[in-house]
C-alpha cells in the first residue's frame, strides 16, 4: 500500500517520526516553510484556476537565501557572467597555465553556468561534463574504489541502471537495489552494513515515484554514506537537495536546464572535497563541458523558473485531463493525489507516465500524434512520447507510456492526446 505524508509524519525507522529525523540533521528550517506552503493550495478546483492560484508556484523564492541577496528569478540571469558582457561570450581561450583540458572552472564560458548552478543548489563546488551521463560515470570513477558497497533505488534512469548493473561491479563495487518508495528498507540494509554511497531520483525515471528524499536523506547521512542526487528532473527550481544535507548533486543539464533542446551537459555540484576530486580526474582523464555546449545552456538557464511554472501549470492540466480518460487505467503525476501525498517539493515539472487500459493505444498512440512527438527526449518545449516495455523488478508496469510535457498550450496538448486516442480506439 502506498504511505502518505501522513503516515510517514507519524513514525519513521526506529520509531523516529519523520520531523524528529529531519530535526535531527538540522533541516527543519528549509522544510517547514516548504510544507506549510504546500499545505496551504488546497483544494484543487478547476485545473487552470487552481494552478494560477498555486500558491507553491507563486512562493517559490520565500526562503531563498543568496549572497547577492537577490531571488532565484534574478540569479539565474545574473549571477557568474562575466563583466563587461551582455551575453557571456563562446572562449576558447587558453583555460589554465597548461591548455584546455584541465580545469573547468578556468573557461571563461563555462564557469558563468558552473557558478549559476552552485549558487541556485546551494553548493561550493560544480564541474561539467559532456553530458549527463559522462558526469555521473565520472562522479564514481572517481569517488569509488573495489570493495564499496552502493545502495541505490530499485528504478534510476536507464542508463545508469546500465552502469550500476554491469560497470561498476566489473570495477568491484558493490551495487544493491532496494525499494526505497519506502525509507525503512534503506534503514535496515544501512543497519546490516555500511555503504560508501546511496544515490537516487527523487522523482523517478521513468515510473514516477516520487521518494521521500528528507527522510532518505536524514536516514543515509546518519549511517555516514554518501548522499548523491540526481536533480535532472525537478532542477534547482523545484528541488535543491544539499540544503537538506545530499552531498552531491548531479543534472543532465541537457534537459530541463537548458530547456531547448539544443545542447548536451552534465554538472555535478556538491562538497568541495568530492567535487574536487572528480574535477582533478577529469582534469587528467577528460571528459569536459564543452564552451559551445555552455554557451547554449547559459543562456537556456535564464528562463529556467518562467519554464518551470509552464511545465508545471501543463503537465497539471494534461494529467487531470488524462486521469478521467476512459483509454486510461492510472496516470502517474506527482501533482496528482491519487498518485502522491508527499509535499515536500514545491512542483514536479514536466515528466508524466500514463498506463493505458489496451494495449492497442499503448501501441498505436505514437503513429496518431500530430503536435506530440514520438521520440525520446525530455525537458525542452515540445511534448513528446515514449513507450515502455513491462520491467517489473524496476516497477515499470504494461502498456505505459512516459510522456515529456512541453511548452506549448495545455489546450492544444489536451486535444492532441483527445484525437490520437479516439484513432487508437476506433
Ligand atoms: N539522469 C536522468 C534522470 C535522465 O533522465 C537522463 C537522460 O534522460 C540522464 C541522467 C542522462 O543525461 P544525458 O542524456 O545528458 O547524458
Amino acid at each position: 500500500m502506498k504511505r502518505t505524508a501522513d503516515d510517514r509524519q507519524q513514525g519513521g525507522q526506529d520509531g523516529l517520526s519523520r520531523r524528529d529525523m529531519l530535526v535531527g540533521l538540522g533541516v527543519t528550517a528549509a522544510v517547514v516553510p516548504l510544507t506549510q506552503v504546500a499545505s496551504a493550495q488546497e483544494p484543487a478546483a478547476a485545473p487552470d484556476a487552481a494552478i494560477t492560484a498555486n500558491p507553491v508556484v507563486d512562493l517559490l523564492d520565500d526562503h531563498y537565501r543568496s549572497e547577492s541577496g537577490n531571488q532565484f528569478g534574478s540569479q539565474v540571469i545574473h549571477h557568474g557572467e562575466m563583466k563587461g558582457f551582455q551575453v557571456t561570450p563562446i572562449s576558447q581561450d587558453k583555460a589554465s597555465p597548461t591548455y584546455q583540458r584541465p580545469g573547468n572552472m578556468n573557461s571563461p564560458t563555462v564557469a558563468p553556468l558552473l557558478k549559476k548552478m552552485m549558487e541556485i543548489e546551494g553548493t561550493e563546488l560544480a564541474v561539467g561534463a559532456p553530458c549527463g551521463m559522462g558526469m555521473i560515470a565520472q562522479t564514481y570513477l572517481a569517488l569509488l574504489k573495489p570493495g564499496d558497497r552502493v545502495l541505490t533505488h530499485r528504478c534510476n534512469y536507464d542508463w545508469v541502471m546500465t552502469l550500476f548493473r554491469n560497470y561498476l561491479p566489473s570495477w568491484g563495487v558493490k551495487v544493491e537495489f532496494l525499494d526505497f518508495t519506502n525509507p525503512e528498507n534503506l534503514a535496515a540494509a544501512l543497519k546490516a552494513n555500511p555503504a560508501k554511497v546511496v544515490h537516487w531520483e527523487p522523482y523517478v525515471n521513468p515510473t514516477m515515484e516520487v521518494l521521500d528524499s528528507p527522510v532518505l536523506i536524514s536516514i543515509a547521512k546518519k549511517a555516514g554514506a554518501l548522499v548523491v542526487l540526481d536533480n535532472t528532473w525537478l532542477t534547482p527550481y523545484l528541488f535543491q537537495p544539499a540544503r537538506l544535507g545530499a552531498d552531491l548533486v548531479i543534472h543532465s543539464v541537457t534537459k530541463y536546464v537548458g530547456g531547448h533542446g539544443n545542447a548536451m551537459g552534465g554538472v555535478v555540484s556538491g562538497r568541495k572535497d568530492l567535487v574536487g576530486k572528480i574535477g582533478q580526474a577529469q582534469s587528467w582523464l577528460g571528459g569536459l563541458m564543452r564552451p559551445m555546449d555552455a554557451f547554449l545552456i547559459t543562456q537556456g538557464i535564464k528562463t529556467l523558473p518562467l519554464r518551470m511554472r509552464q511545465h508545471c501549470r501543463n503537465a497539471q492540466a494534461v494529467a487531470e485531463f488524462l486521469e478521467e480518460h476512459p483509454a486510461v487505467a492510472r496516470v502517474r503525476y506527482g501533482g496528482l493525489k491519487s498518485w502522491n501525498r508527499l509535499e515536500y517539493l514545491r512542483g514536479f515539472g514536466g515528466m508524466i507516465g500514463v498506463e493505458w487500459k489496451s494495449t492497442s493505444v499503448h501501441r498505436n498512440l505514437g503513429h496518431h500524434v500530430k503536435l506530440i512527438i514520438n521520440k525520446t527526449s525530455l525537458g525542452d518545449p515540445v511534448t513528446r512520447i515514449t513507450n515502455r516495455r513491462v520491467e517489473k523488478n524496476r516497477g515499470i508496469p504494461g502498456n505505459y507510456t512516459r510522456v515529456s510535457i512541453g511548452l506549448e498550450e495545455p489546450h492544444d496538448i489536451i486535444a492532441d492526446f483527445k484525437q490520437a486516442i479516439e484513432c487508437c480506439v476506433r
